[in-house]
């Protein structure tokens, strides 16, 4: 069988650029190889904890886990072996030669594109540590032998596209279990065979393993370099940020700064320690269709699985680190996990606690605040959409720009409220793409004029949430297009006079709505005065109760609706435009000019609101006849 012989097999297409990228290294920090190398180390005793628990066969196996590393200044090679669960040759030629984590081969084949190396931090993200080795190595040989079995199996590669996989006989080698890996160190970087530096780099990257990392020097002489018990069940005082930061990078495999860190031990009912981080960055994937979350759950200090854990709702899935309970069995199986109540306890818990958090950050340090909000904020707006979050308190950790913080600025909500006018009991806003264009939308004349802040919605998911969220703190949420606004009661003290002109214009302008409606047939729904709009002559709106008009247009491109509903037209009976109309109408009656206005106004409306003109040619033809006119004047 050519299975039990050596094979030559190449890597895959997304490794080999990877390998290229590592080979002409591109990372000024090579220290981090041996960080990725004793992070897997860890991760393969941590798998095998797990199986021997669950595993009858295993059981059996000595429980002393550690992490040996050594080395040979004489034929300068870099040994690192671990006594975890190992691999088979199947495992070999997966792990260490294809890329199987989803959205990863093509991130990294736009990657390897790119000329400019300035994402390349990233690659720690991708599942890659292992070929960070050939950074300072122009061999790598790994022996394995996976755990249970009694066959081990070699894999070597110089990092050209090839790599072989060969049996090893297990009587032929000291290995018993595990992963061996041998580094032939290239030539200048030598100083990875020293007892020192590598007692240096493992202090620094890797203090926070929870098996203990050995380093034995060529005297044979061996000593245990790493605090070697889990980071998180030590005492918050005495771990340092640089620390929390190293292991934030182990469990993030991400390079930035943790932006938030929350370290609790929850006791008494539930008794659980979370040592999560929110990123400073965005991770890759965070809009990856299948929105992972990458918390890992322990058990008594035992690693239990990362995988399709409900530890906390999607919309919290930027945190990273791990959460580990007091309760849950050890032998728990993870098919069944989904169905323990106490997951689902702790898991309310966590929401609490970081929602609680993120506001406290959020009164405390709004600058800071703001980095987070750009990052996650739309990720954290989807728990507003499902039904069984607690909406309020997401509601307390949202921020939005606004007319009164402009473009660039944020407000709370419970900010915006304290700046409500007198008489005003609804909390305003309008959706659009962007705060540039929403800022300058007719919509928001009548609100500027009365000083009254509207809230600006750019987010995708902005139009969903306001279709089922209805109100914050007792306040409606309203938007500025809805046809049924009367801002004439906001300000209480001249709400008479106020509304005696109102109603003065409106009867003036009411046969004008007739008429423009008459025009317009069923392109519109109704054509109404408002007091909304001040230096615009009209604007689209819908009715109360009825689909925004941007939800809806993006339904229609989406293709889950099949045609817009008709608009109601909205008119601004102060306008010189509409007055001029009026009296037109008043003397003679309805014309082909007031028609050609009515057509134009109705168009520049939908302009406006982003909708597409119904007739171009018509359009452009009326236009024409209008500047003809105002230039023959
Ligand atoms: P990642 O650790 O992010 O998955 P790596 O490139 O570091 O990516 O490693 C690839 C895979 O190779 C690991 O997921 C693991 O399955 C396997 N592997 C690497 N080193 C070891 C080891 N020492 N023991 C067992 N499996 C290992
Ligand atoms: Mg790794």
């Amino acid at each position: 069988m050519t299975e039990k012989n050596e094979q030559k097999l190449k890597f895959s297409a997304e490794i080999s650029k990877v390998l290229q990228l590592m080979i002409h290294s591109l990372y000024t920090n090579k220290d981090i190889f041996l960080r990725e190398l004793i992070s897997n180390a860890s991760d393969a005793c941590d798998k095998l904890r797990y199986e021997a628990v669950t595993n009858p066969a295993l059981a059996s196996l000595d429980s002393d886990y550690k992490i040996a590393i050594s080395f040979n200044k004489e034929q300068k090679t870099l040994t690192i072996s671990d006594n975890g669960i190992g691999m088979g040759r199947e495992d070999l030629i997966n792990n260490l030669g294809t890329i199987a984590k989803s959205g990863t081969q093509e991130f990294l084949s736009k990657l390897a594109e790119k000329e400019t190396t300035n994402d390349w931090p990233l690659i720690g993200q991708f599942g890659v540590g292992f070929y960070s080795s050939f950074m300072i190595a122009d061999k790598v040989s790994v022996v394995s032998c996976r755990a249970g079995q009694n066959d081990c199996w070699s894999w070597e590669s110089d990092g050209s596209g090839e790599f072989t996989v060969a049996p090893v006989a297990p009587s032929a080698d000291t290995l018993q279990r595990g992963t061996r890996i041998t580094l032939d160190i290239k030539a200048g970087q030598e100083v990875y065979l020293d007892k020192f530096r590598l007692r240096h780099i493992i202090q620094t990257y890797s203090d926070h393993i929870s098996f203990p990392i050995t380093v034995t020097d060529e005297e044979g002489h061996t000593e245990t370099v790493n605090t070697a018990s889990a980071l998180w069940m030590r005492s918050k005082s005495d771990i340092t940020p640089e620390q929390y930061k190293e292991f934030y990078h182990h469990v993030s495999h991400s390079p930035d700064e943790p932006w938030l860190t929350l370290h609790n031990k929850a006791e008494g009912k539930l008794e659980y320690t979370n040592l999560l981080f929110i990123p400073s960055s965005k991770p890759f994937d965070l809009f990856h269709p299948d929105r992972k979350r990458r918390i890992k759950l322990y058990v008594k200090r035992v690693f239990i699985t990362e995988e399709n854990v409900d530890l906390v709702p999607h919309y919290l899935r930027f945190l990273r680190g791990i959460v580990d309970s007091q309760d849950l069995p050890l032998n728990i199986s993870r098919e069944t996990l989904q169905d323990n109540p106490l997951l689902s306890k702790i898991k309310d818990s966590l929401v609490k606690r970081v929602l609680s958090e993120l506001k406290k950050k959020g009164e405390t340090d709004e600058e800071a605040y703001k980095l987070f909000w750009k990052n996650f904020g739309p990720v954290l707006k989807e728990g507003l959409c499902e039904a069984t979050t607690p909406r309020e308190q997401i509601l307390e950790a949202c921020r939005f720009a606004s007319t009164a913080s402009g473009a660039e600025g944020i407000t709370s909500l419970d900010g915006y409220i304290s700046r409500m006018k007198e008489g005003q009991d609804q909390i305003y806003y309008l959706t659009g793409d962007r705060i540039e264009t929403l800022l300058s939308s007719p919509q928001l004349e009548g609100f500027a004029k009365r000083g009254i802040e509207v809230l600006l919605f750019s987010d995708h998911v902005d139009d969903f949430w306001v279709n089922v969220v209805f109100d914050y703190k007792g306040k409606k949420f309203k938007s500025v297009t809805r046809a049924d606004i009367d801002l004439g009661a906001v300000k209480e003290e001249d709400k008479a006079e106020e509304k005696q002109h109102k109603e003065e214009m409106d009867s003036q302008a009411a046969d004008l709505c007739q008429c423009m409606k008459k025009i317009l047939g069923d392109k519109i729904k109704d054509v109404r005065t408002t007091n909304k709009l001040t230096s615009s002559a009209v604007c689209l709106a819908v009715e109360e109760g009825a689909m925004d008009i941007r939800l809806e247009r993006f339904l229609i491109e989406q293709k889950q609706l099949n045609t817009a509903s008709a608009k109601i037209l909205e008119i601004n009976p102060e306008h010189s435009i509409i007055r001029s109309l009026v009296s037109k109408l008043t003397k003679s009656g309805s014309s082909s000019e007031i028609e050609d206005v009515t057509w134009m106004l109705f168009d520049q409306a939908r302009i406006l609101e982003g909708e597409e003109i119904i007739d171009p040619a018509a359009f452009t033809r009326r236009l024409q006849g209008l500047v003809e006119k105002s230039l023959a004047a």
